[in-house]
């Protein structure tokens, strides 16, 4: 029997309407650590999550010292530079979105956030800043800091939950509470910011109804947008030794995207999808391999969950 398709609101909608079309994200690395990396909370990170190299490489590859600031703001321009000629081709002409993705991008002094972001809201292309970040890294003043430069262009915060079970958090070492994220989605909004919640599929040991109330969750949260991804584990990360040493039940595609039925029916109907599945670096997947495809995947979903026309 042909299951009913479910519209969502998309990432697409909400640039056409904010913005007036298409606009692709940059993705930028701001040297930034992790306070599960640092020491401060662990040393392994989430146990999902690839370490790798933090710090800007220039042009020649090699990494960036910690200082001075202004090292920092040249290779923000010039990884914008890099980005945007890669993807000039594609684009509409709509400018881009610079997005401080790896790590912890507000785990940093106030004064280098500063000239880190500054320095990518400066360029005339970039339309908007998206910063990726957790809950617990999220001073008031560095609130107060992005509140300031959201008047001038648009601030997005993009906050790591992956899951609302206290369980799954610690199995996967997050490192932060509920009421964490909770509080933290609160001083966002009351600071007038677009919110997206990241959540993961697939997380050992939760059930389809765990994973449907993670999404409904973050529905009722106040954010803005969400971004639903498949675990992916990874060569080199803790989870893969614990998978490898005792495999635990992953999602197959069918059940992926029945599961994204699931999530994306929990959402009230204005939340916009930015993401339902994920880009895995192949050559380091050790499972589900299905992902791999993500030709196959995408034409799947598109099948039962489409982009509503609004
Ligand atoms: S909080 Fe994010 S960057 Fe830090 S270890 Fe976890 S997944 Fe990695």
């Amino acid at each position: 029997m042909t299951k009913k398709i479910i519209y969502y609101r998309s990432l697409g909608s909400e640039l056409r309407e904010r913005f007036g079309g298409k606009l692709y994200k940059i993705a930028l690395d701001g040297g930034f650590t992790c306070p599960n990396r640092d020491g401060t909370l662990g040393v392994r990170g989430c146990s999902f999550c690839l370490a790798g190299s933090g710090g800007f490489s220039d042009a020649t590859g090699q990494l960036l010292p910690e200082d001075p600031e202004t090292v920092y703001q040249n290779a923000v321009q010039s990884a914008i530079e890099k980005g945007i000629t890669r993807v000039r081709k594609k684009a509409d002409g709509s400018g881009y979105i610079a997005y401080f993705q790896r790590y912890t991008s507000t785990y940093a002094p106030l004064e280098k956030l500063r000239k880190l972001y500054s320095a990518a809201l400066s360029r005339p292309e970039i339309r908007a800043l998206s910063v990726g970040t957790r809950p617990d890294c999220l001073p008031d003043e560095t609130i107060a800091l992005l509140s300031e430069l959201n008047r001038k262009k648009p601030v997005w915060v993009e906050l790591g939950l992956q899951t609302i079970h206290e369980s799954t958090a610690a199995r996967i070492r997050r490192g932060f509470s509920l009421p964490v994220f909770d509080d933290a989605v609160r001083r966002l909004k009351s600071a007038g910011l677009y919110t997206v919640v990241h959540m993961i599929i697939g997380l050992p040991g939760e059930t389809p109804e765990m994973i449907r109330e993670t999404a409904a969750y973050i529905g009722r949260s106040g954010a803005d947008g969400i971004k639903l991804q498949l675990l992916h584990i990874l060569r080199g990360t803790d989870l893969a030794d614990e998978y490898l040493a005792e495999p635990f039940p992953l999602p197959s595609p069918e059940e992926y995207v029945e599961l994204l039925r699931e999530c994306v029916s929990a959402l009230p109907a204005g939340m916009t999808i930015h993401r339902l599945t994920g880009d895995g670096a192949k050559k380091d997947l050790i499972a589900p391999l299905w992902s791999a495809d993500k030709k196959r995947i995408l034409q799947m979903i598109s099948r039962e969950l489409q982009p509503r026309a609004d």
